[in-house]
């Protein structure tokens, strides 16, 4: 199963990987910058958790897409 791991402190808020996986992505009211929804935390920090293999494709996408490069996927 896919591990990601979202650099907070660089990202933009541009909001594409929300648009790209919204199962997995979603914008963290406080600060307006990505985390990862709860489900699939690994703990308490919103910016690590691991996906289920069918989100696979999407996390990729969303890694890919992002302007700032801040999403990790291993
Ligand atoms: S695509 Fe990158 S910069 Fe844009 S909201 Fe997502 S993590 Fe932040």
């Amino acid at each position: 199963m896919p591990r990601v791991t979202i650099d907070r402190d660089g990202c933009i808020s541009c909001g594409t990987c929300l648009v790209e996986c919204p199962d997995v992505f979603e914008e963290d009211p406080s600060d307006a910058k990505s985390r990862v929804v709860e489900q699939y935390r690994d703990g308490a920090d919103p910016a690590e958790g691991t996906v289920p293999d069918g989100l696979a494709e999407c996390v990729r996408r969303a890694s890919d897409a992002c302007p700032v490069a801040v999403i990790a996927v291993e």
